[in-house]
């Protein structure tokens, strides 16, 4: 039995992972039917004992299994379309639960692919009213009826559990003690007391995760070794006094609070959230502006070589007429100066960058990682700004803080997430966001196009059109997870095909992964002079390119991309340079596949398409891979948990206020150790 249970997936090796193998659902008996009083038409739940299975081929090459099961009322049959795997999952003598509606077929009462839950094996029956269904696991072959005992057995053994809350918590929002909520949830004597057991369990998973991130929010602001910069400079005035639009309410509001960030000696850490085009870019040149007012340096850090060159091509744009005072120059003053550091850069130009940031003279820095480790010795690092979707690292941060005397942080990320859903991810870190757009996008029509080569055909005849108008498209290939190499041969072979094809005598540019940063670079550059009409690339275009000339956009098996990447990919298009189109070319045949492209019909708005995106696929999917904890999330889920977020911050909170270093509360700090790792350890006394 031990050995099954390792070899789950994820593996139950230890008392704490038995524990926390949480049932999926409840069989209650009080609700449960006898296969005799069943009536047609009527959904129900019965428990029986298959008699006999087997399978045959229908039509269309297609496998259909009957069985027959029985309870002590009668006989039943079941018929499972398309699903060859239940004869050998549900053998004679298995014990099943069943839930369906009854049907009749040609004189016989059936179950057409009802849901089933194995039990285990007839006659191992176990008694109680509420039976829990337990997370099948297909290769290991633990049946619910096995893992029980074991669990029972667990149970006992462990007797009084530590409670991880205090009593003030407990009552206020009337949650159940942890020994009772263990028990209940594996053994429950009624509905009601399992709900309360999951109620109480979930809280605690979305509290855990909140502790970590509170703790480590105090434990970044009680650094107040922070530089408090003079914002009251003249630099940053003059800067904005001289752009040709007004800046939007939100990004007003953004600068206003990073101004007050850096204006402290606390060091700033927030999360600046917008979506692409909506004006982020200004908003980091301002906040490095303020530095560099009081004599500082400023890094700015982005995720790729193509945007890094880009960033630094507008930096160098934006602040070309502003000056800095210099000494010992004829008129006393120099223009703001940026250099550009990434892997491409020579040896020469990397000691003058060495030279100036040593002497003073250079004020920015634009770049890749290469900036955080070394490569660019600053002397007064005064704020560094990350431009990148993925968190940005408790690591990269240590690295951070031996770049300079606690620099100020600001992280941009273009991925809209749900306000609740924030507190999740990006929980420690204060926030602003900019939910208005700048005005000046064009609307983009979006369609979803079918394999039919006639919609395809008017997909690239509207392609055609607008290269002939003198708009320019992107032809985006499909995502090949996981390999980068594939991806770029794919893109290779579209390139062709297309150059040969549909879009043939079209000025055609090629940009993936695997090419050279030469050669991508003068594909970029190409195609933002115009001299490409059309770029076939892979989602290297999802990050921040930026050539509002071009207006369609055809992305290949686009429902093999995922919402917020599809999002992106669609703001590189609708940028100003007129009426936009984006043709999904997809065949969904999943429901997931099918509610994606929908949506992305009907809104352009990433934050309600990042919500829909939560809806679609849930919080364990969506923030699964991006942080540490919150693919542990099993009882929780979002949208639908989210009261739960704002207690739980709120109880945290309240628990940090009374008992900053948990010293009170020490199985609660064990667990949220357990659960955030080498993040957190630090924050908790022993
Ligand atoms: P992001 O970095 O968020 O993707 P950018 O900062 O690149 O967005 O802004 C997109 C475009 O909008 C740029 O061309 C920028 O100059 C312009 N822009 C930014 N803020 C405004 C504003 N308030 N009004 C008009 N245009 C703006
Ligand atoms: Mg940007």
């Amino acid at each position: 039995m031990l050995e099954k249970l390792a070899a789950m997936a994820p593996p139950i090796e230890s008392v704490l992972d038995l524990l926390g193998h949480y049932p999926r659902r409840y069989h209650d008996r009080t609700r449960q039917a006898e296969i005799a009083d069943l009536e047609v038409g009527e959904e129900a739940t019965i428990v029986a004992e298959v008699r006999r299975v087997s399978a045959r081929v229908i039509r269309n090459r297609k496998k259909m299994v009957e069985a027959v099961v029985e309870d002590s009322s009668g006989l039943l049959n079941l018929v499972f379309f398309n699903q060859p795997w239940r004869e050998k999952q549900i053998p004679p003598g298995t014990e099943i639960a069943l839930y369906g509606k009854l049907e009749v077929y040609r004189g016989k009462r059936q179950l057409t692919n009802p849901i089933v839950d194995v039990l285990g094996r007839a006659g191992d029956t176990k008694t109680g009213v509420v039976m829990p269904i337990y997370p099948q696991s297909g290769k290991a072959d633990v049946s619910s009826w096995e893992i029980q005992p074991v669990v029972a057995l667990t149970l006992d053994w462990v007797g009084e559990l530590a409670e991880t809350l205090p009593e003030s918590v407990l009552t206020e929002l009337k949650l159940i003690d942890r020994t009772t909520a263990y028990r209940d949830i594996h053994a429950p004597a009624s509905g009601r007391d399992a709900a309360k057991a999951q109620r109480r369990l979930r809280f605690d998973e979305f509290l855990r995760m909140q502790v970590g991130l509170v703790a480590r929010k105090r434990a970044l602001e009680a650094e107040a070794s922070g530089i408090a910069h003079d914002v009251d400079g003249e630099l940053v005035p003059r800067f904005l006094d001289a752009l040709p639009f007004e800046l939007t309410g939100d990004q007003h509001a953004a600068i206003d609070a990073i101004t007050a960030d850096m204006a402290s000696a606390v060091p700033m850490h927030r999360l600046l959230q917008g979506e692409v085009g909506s004006g982020k870019t200004l908003v980091a040149i301002t906040a490095l502006l303020i530095a560099v007012q009081g004599g500082y340096q400023g890094a700015l850090m982005a995720p790729t070589e193509v945007l890094a060159e880009q960033l630094h091509a507008v930096a160098t744009d934006t602040l070309s007429t502003l000056v800095v005072p210099s000494e010992g120059t004829l008129l006393a003053e120099r223009p703001v100066s940026v250099a550009l550091l990434t892997n491409k850069v020579g040896a020469p130009e990397r000691r003058r960058i060495a030279a100036g940031l040593g002497s003073g003279d250079i004020d920015i820095v634009v770049g890749t990682h290469a900036l955080l480790y070394g490569d660019a010795p600053f002397t007064k690092l005064g704020i560094v700004v990350i431009d990148e979707q993925h968190r940005f690292g408790v690591e990269q941060r240590a690295l951070l803080r031996g770049l300079g005397e606690a620099p100020d942080v600001l992280v941009m990320t273009a991925t809209p997430i749900p306000r609740t859903a924030a507190m999740l991810v990006y929980g420690d870190l204060d926030r602003s966001e900019l939910r208005q757009m700048p005005p000046g996008r064009t609307p983009i029509t979006t369609e979803v196009v079918g394999p039919s080569p006639h919609d395809r055909q008017a997909a690239y005849d509207r392609l055609r059109a607008q290269v002939a108008a003198g708009r320019q498209a992107y032809v985006v290939c499909p995502l090949v997870e996981g390999s980068p190499k594939i991806e770029a041969k794919a893109a290779t072979e579209e390139f062709e095909a297309l150059s040969g094809g549909e879009l043939y005598g079209l000025r055609l540019g090629l940009l993936h992964g695997q090419m050279k940063s030469v050669e991508k670079e003068a594909a970029m550059a190409a195609f933002r002079a115009g001299e490409t009409q059309v770029l076939v690339a892979t989602t290297v275009i999802e990050v921040g390119v930026d050539v509002p000339n071009a207006t369609v956009m055809v992305v290949e098996d686009a429902d093999r991309f995922g919402l917020s990447q599809l999002h992106q990919l669609r703001g590189r298009v609708g940028r100003g340079g007129g009426e936009s189109w984006c043709y999904l070319f997809a065949d969904p045949n999943t429901p997931d596949g099918k509610a994606r492209m929908a949506a992305m019909v009907e809104s352009t708005d990433g934050f309600v398409l990042a919500e829909r995106d939560l809806e679609i696929r849930g919080s364990g999917q969506v923030f699964g891979e991006r942080q540490a904890g919150l693919g542990d999330l099993k009882l929780g889920k979002l949208p639908r948990d989210e009261k739960y977020v704002l207690f739980a911050r709120e109880a945290a909170e309240e628990i940090l206020d009374a008992d900053p270093g948990l010293a009170q509360n020490r199985a609660l700090a064990e667990e949220v150790e357990d659960l955030l790792g080498d993040d957190v350890e630090f924050l908790f006394k022993s």
